[in-house]
């Protein structure tokens, strides 16, 4: 099914190249089971749909206590 079977998670090598956190820009890793990526750093997770990566902010999970505070 994947593209490049050898990969993590059948991500392309050069995408795993640029991936990144987008909080702190750490290297991430891939979790197989759960077929996510996992942040080296942070722990937060992201989701990979359809071969696809998505590092958004917003999509990521985790067990970070940051319950939408807006105050400056
Ligand atoms: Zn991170």
């Amino acid at each position: 099914m994947s593209q490049y079977p050898n990969s993590p998670l059948g991500l392309s090598p050069h995408l795993w190249d640029v991936l990144a956190c987008p909080y702190e820009h750490a290297a991430v890793e891939a979790d197989e089971e759960a077929s996510e990526i996992v942040c080296s750093e942070c722990s937060r997770r992201f989701p990979v749909r359809d071969g696809i990566p998505v590092m958004l902010m917003d999509q990521a999970g985790g067990d970070l206590n940051e319950s939408g505070s807006t105050s400056a």
